[in-house]
């Protein structure tokens, strides 16, 4: 064992599996449950953004547990679900990396068999924003979360404030439905340009990748109406700049750049994130 200030001590020698299956999942769990199991939900295409939240989850919990799924439901548009990198070998390596134990990356056609019809619906923190720009979006995540959330059963799950209106609809879901585990929040992981980390940015040409520098420079103004002037000086169209309580007032922004839609949030007093 080495002790690492911060973080639980645990067997670093313990090798990381991959579970693609419930049948394999829970067995490969039940012995876990002896201690706490944090989970930290991905669609895959890990980076920075998802290392941190890994962190975050392993120095409070014995067992770290990444879901990978790239989760259609909540994809309003085809073409971005097509277009979404999808290496689940190199999710693995990063994975291994920053000490994750078990690695689930659930098949589709058995997160969503046959004959699958039940779908959580949020409202409240769900509508507007990312809820309303991408209809049927929430109600995916929220579906997801709770499936993944009943086979995992965590005793924390992470998310990031870069989706800030996403970690709301997850906070109501476990407060609606009674469920018995904490949602911790990551603050959100930037490029030094101020750019936020996301799995869509390596779609950006150079140009593109320039011009969504916009983005965090219009977050800076606090001001709805001033990121929307910054925004169109960079050619950039928001499908919303927006005040909203999201755990405290938020500035947030959706806003296409070429063919790729970035969304990003800052909180309004003072904090950083
Ligand atoms: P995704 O794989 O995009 O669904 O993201 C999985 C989790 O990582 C979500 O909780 C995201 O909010 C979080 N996340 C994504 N990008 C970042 C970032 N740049 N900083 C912090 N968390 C992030």
């Amino acid at each position: 064992m080495l002790a690492v200030p911060g973080i639980r001590s645990r067997n670093w020698s313990r090798e990381m599996r991959t579970i693609r299956t419930i049948a394999e999942l829970r067995p490969a769990l039940t012995p876990l449950r002896a201690g706490s199991i944090g989970l930290v939900p991905t669609m895959g295409a890990l980076h920075a953004g998802h290392q941190s939240l890994f962190q975050l989850a392993r120095a409070e919990n014995d067992t770290l547990v990444a879901s990978v799924f790239l989760n259609p439901a909540q994809f309003a548009e085809r073409s971005d679900l097509d277009a979404y990198p999808n290496d689940l070998a190199a999710d693995e390596r990063l994975a291994r990396d920053a000490s994750v134990d078990l690695v689930f990356a659930p098949l589709l056609e058995e997160f969503y068999p046959v004959g699958f019809a039940t779908w959580v619906e949020p409202e409240g923190a769900a509508l507007g924003l990312e809820g309303e720009a991408r209809p049927g979006h929430f109600r995916g995540v929220a579906t997801a979360c709770l499936k993944l959330f009943t086979l995992i059963r965590p005793e924390r799950a992470y998310f990031g404030r870069k989706d800030a209106q996403q970690v709301a609809v997850v906070k109501q879901l476990v407060r609606d439905f009674n469920l018995e585990l904490e949602i911790r929040v990551g603050a959100t992981v930037r490029d030094p340009d101020g750019l936020a980390l996301s799995s869509r940015n390596v779609r950006l040409s150079p140009e593109e990748r320039s011009r969504a520098r916009a983005i965090p420079r219009a977050l800076a103004t606090g001001d709805p109406d001033r990121a929307r002037a910054l925004l169109a000086r960079s050619g950039l169209e928001p499908d919303y700049v927006a005040l909203a309580d999201l755990d405290g007032p938020t500035l947030a922004v959706a806003a296409r750049v070429g063919d790729t839609r970035l969304i990003d949030n800052v909180l309004l007093e003072g904090a950083s994130t």
